[in-house]
């Protein structure tokens, strides 16, 4: 079954929000590439929304790909892996993309990985996945499972799965939505393992489904990805699930404005899908929940995009967990001379990053690599009141005053403006013709309030 644009209740779009040039063309038609198995990989203890993990290792210790290195009892937490096989290294701290600095453990990889190159990626997405008599399945063996398989958002929040997909007596769930869209300029990690490896996307979100009780599952792409839309259509055939053609609108992945486009529900304020009776997950996720059900295997690997003019030939390439951004820009030939920005993720709510030895992490959907004439822009001078960043926010903030208030310091004005429910999607700043980092302005103000 498929749904087009119009015969979805929320007509497949949402107010505001912005149409930025898409750039997809550079790696759309490249394929997942398995990276050439790294000597040594640097895995964070807190790659998820909620608790760190603690090491479950020590110095010197033998682990095999798949082995538990990290664990936490916390309900909002994941487990974590080792993604190579190897000898464990002294604990350390990595510095993510954001900042932040976390415990993270290094593994020097063995000379014999189990499985490299189309055997590892085979092994992975590969194969067969049946959607036959899934109801086999336990809904607390498969949240149990997810749970263990340390499966977290791969779409960049990086939420425990297994805590979205629990079911919850006072918010039941009707339809599990999976997110497709991959709105962010650039990237086409999600678009190239929809239309490669649609089948484990299909049964895992059939599990997804039957863990918390939805009757419904949804996959919504946006429409300027046909090879993915047909993989899916053509993969979705006789199993009920849903694909639903949305329009191509930055930030259209974003889960209210999805929610929102697909279902016509309005997410409150402050609320989450769970609230209108919606769980969301990304279409990589799904595949990591059929991968950990079906074939007994935690979430070690993930496709990243490694993309944009400053890179030599960009590709998509399915990575460890651990490696280093540096490492993947070097298997696509490296930094052409023009290259003058390296953002993690996506350009639009991306970090730059300043050191290539930060992980790769369960959340890296890309890396791209921007050019003098991408970056070139004007100096920030004075608000002119034009009001363009208001009519652009799909939240309906006020960033301007959220702005002002994070520069005056003024935490009460930042909170009456609703700081922390901004997505930073990055459309406002997008907008503005006086160049004021207002999402960066947003991210300082929402840091520097106290913790309640
Ligand atoms: S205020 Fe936040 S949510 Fe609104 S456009 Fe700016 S970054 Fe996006
Ligand atoms: S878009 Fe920029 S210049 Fe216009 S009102 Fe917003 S902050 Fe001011």
């Amino acid at each position: 079954m498929s749904a087009k644009l119009v015969d979805l209740p929320g007509k497949g779009t949402f107010e505001r929000g912005v149409h930025p040039h898409g750039h997809k063309q550079l790696a759309a038609e490249a394929s997942i590439e398995v990276v050439p198995s790294p000597s040594e990989v640097l895995i964070p203890l807190l790659q998820h929304t909620g608790a760190p993990c603690v090491a479950a290792v020590k110095i010197r210790d033998e682990v095999k790909v798949g082995d538990v290195i990290g664990t936490s009892d916390a309900f909002i937490s994941a487990p974590i892996h080792a993604s190579v096989s190897g000898t464990v290294g002294k604990e350390t701290v990595a510095t993510l993309p954001n900042g932040r600095h976390v415990r993270a453990l290094p593994i020097t990889a063995a000379a014999e990985q189990p499985l490299q190159g189309q055997a590892l990626l085979n092994d992975i997405y590969g194969g067969e996945w049946s959607t036959q008599a899934l109801d086999r399945f336990e809904p607390d063996h498969i949240v149990k499972t997810i749970r263990e398989a340390g499966i977290v958002g791969q779409g960049g929040a990086a939420f425990p799965t297994s805590v979205k997909v629990t079911p919850n007596e006072k918010k039941p769930v009707d339809v599990v939505l999976v997110n497709g869209c991959e709105c962010e300029p650039y990237l086409t990690a999600d678009q190239r393992l929809m239309q490669e490896f649609p089948a484990p996307i299909i049964t895992g979100a059939l599990l997804a489904g039957q863990a918390c009780g939805a009757g419904q599952v949804i996959v919504a792409i946006e429409d300027n990805k046909p090879g993915a839309i047909a993989a899916m259509r053509k993969a979705a055939e006789g199993t009920g699930v849903k694909i639903a053609v949305v329009s191509t609108r930055y930030p259209m992945g974003g889960e209210k404005q999805t929610v929102k486009a697909v279902l016509g529900r309005i997410i409150p304020t402050g609320g989450l899908p769970l609230d209108v009776g919606v769980v969301v997950i990304n279409v990589a996720t799904a595949a990591a929940v059929a991968r950990a059900v079906l074939r007994g295997k935690p979430l070690t690997h993930r496709v990243v995009s490694v993309t944009g003019a400053g890179i030599t030939q960009p590709k998509n390439l399915l990575v460890p967990v651990g490696i280093t951004y540096g490492e993947l820009i070097d298997c696509c030939g490296g930094l052409t001379s023009e290259a003058a920005r390296i953002v993690a993720g996506g350009p639009m709510m991306g970090f730059t990053l300043g050191d290539l030895r930060v992980p790769v992490t369960k959340g890296t959907s890309g890396v791209v690599v921007l050019t003098d004439a991408d970056v070139r822009k004007s100096e920030e001078t004075a608000c002119v009141r034009c009001g363009r960043c208001v009519d652009v926010c799909p939240l309906n903030l006020a960033p301007t005053k959220m702005a002002l208030a994070a520069r005056h310091q003024d935490h009460d004005l930042a909170r009456r403006y609703h700081i922390m429910a901004c997505m930073e999607c990055g459309c406002c700043a997008y907008a503005c013709p006086a160049s004021i980092p207002l999402v960066q302005l947003i991210r300082v103000g929402k840091a520097q309030l106290p913790k309640e």
